[in-house]
């Protein structure tokens, strides 16, 4: 089979041309890295776990209505998405403090916030990703305040969604970060989720044991981040439960 053009390469993912115009490929890699890639490893299974249950949360989502830029699973580690034009900001929203808002307010990890507070940060690695406010957002041009009433009404439905699911399998969901893209529509444009919803990109906490089933796993060097990512998957279904963390498969 010819080799696809890739489109771009990121931490945790690549993209290739799609088979129509207007889609891609989505390639879920092993690689984690924390601390603006400062630390990295391989986690074998990382990627495969992350493309399931990222399809899980970008298929309910689109069941209740809101926009995604899935299509569907094309294999272990692929899904083909709709190209969107990335808007250049990580949109966080929170429902008790932890990590960098815990940290820069002095509140205790854990903290219950009295509403779920919407963050934005400008996408640049070089710069680590800095907070923005909306007055920086508009000023520079990277959204509109359409768009970013938008954005703040698509993020409170995605924290909706997903803090109910997880409630439903006795997890906690802390906060989270989305990406959002642009997508046209003859003249007109609207905004889709986009990139992917997984534990890379979330705070799970068991709600019994507090236990972290996310990317802190990595970060704070907590255990087996593949154990985590399957329970997170088996509790949701995705994995059937007697099914083992994937191991490496030797090859003779
Ligand atoms: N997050 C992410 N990518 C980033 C930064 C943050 O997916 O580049 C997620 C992170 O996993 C957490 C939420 O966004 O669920 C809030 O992260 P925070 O600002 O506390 O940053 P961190 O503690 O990761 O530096």
């Amino acid at each position: 089979m010819a080799r696809r053009k890739k489109i771009y390469e990121g931490k945790a993912k690549i993209l290739y041309e799609g088979p129509e115009p207007g889609t891609l490929v989505q390639y879920f890699k092993d690689d984690a890295t924390a601390f603006n890639a400062q630390k990295k490893d391989v986690i074998e299974g990382k990627g495969v776990l992350n493309n399931r249950l990222s399809e899980f949360f970008m298929g309910g989502l689109a069941a209740i209505g809101v926009p995604t830029h899935f299509i569907r699973r094309i294999n272990m580690r692929e899904q083909l998405i709709r190209a969107v034009e990335i808007i250049p900001l990580e949109v966080i929203v929170r429902n008790r403090a932890a990590g960098s808002l815990a940290k820069r307010l002095g509140l205790e990890e854990g903290t219950a916030l009295p509403r779920p507070i919407v963050e934005f940060c400008y996408k640049d690695d070089k710069l680590g990703d800095p907070l923005v406010t909306e007055e920086h957002i508009i000023a520079f041009g990277w959204a509109s305040q359409q768009d970013l009433d938008d954005m703040i009404a698509l993020a409170l439905r995605v924290n909706d969604f997903l803090s109910g699911v997880m409630h439903g399998v006795g997890i906690q969901l802390v906060d989270f970060k989305i990406e959002i893209g642009r997508v046209w529509d003859g003249d007109y444009q609207r905004l889709i989720v986009a990139d992917e919803i997984s534990p890379d990109s979330c705070r799970l906490w068991d709600v019994k044991t507090g236990q972290k089933l996310d990317k802190d796993v990595f970060r704070q060097d907590l255990g087996s981040l593949t154990d985590a990512y399957s329970e997170v998957a088996k509790r949701l279904g995705v994995l059937p439960a007697q099914a083992t963390p994937i191991k490496p498969t030797l090859i003779n």
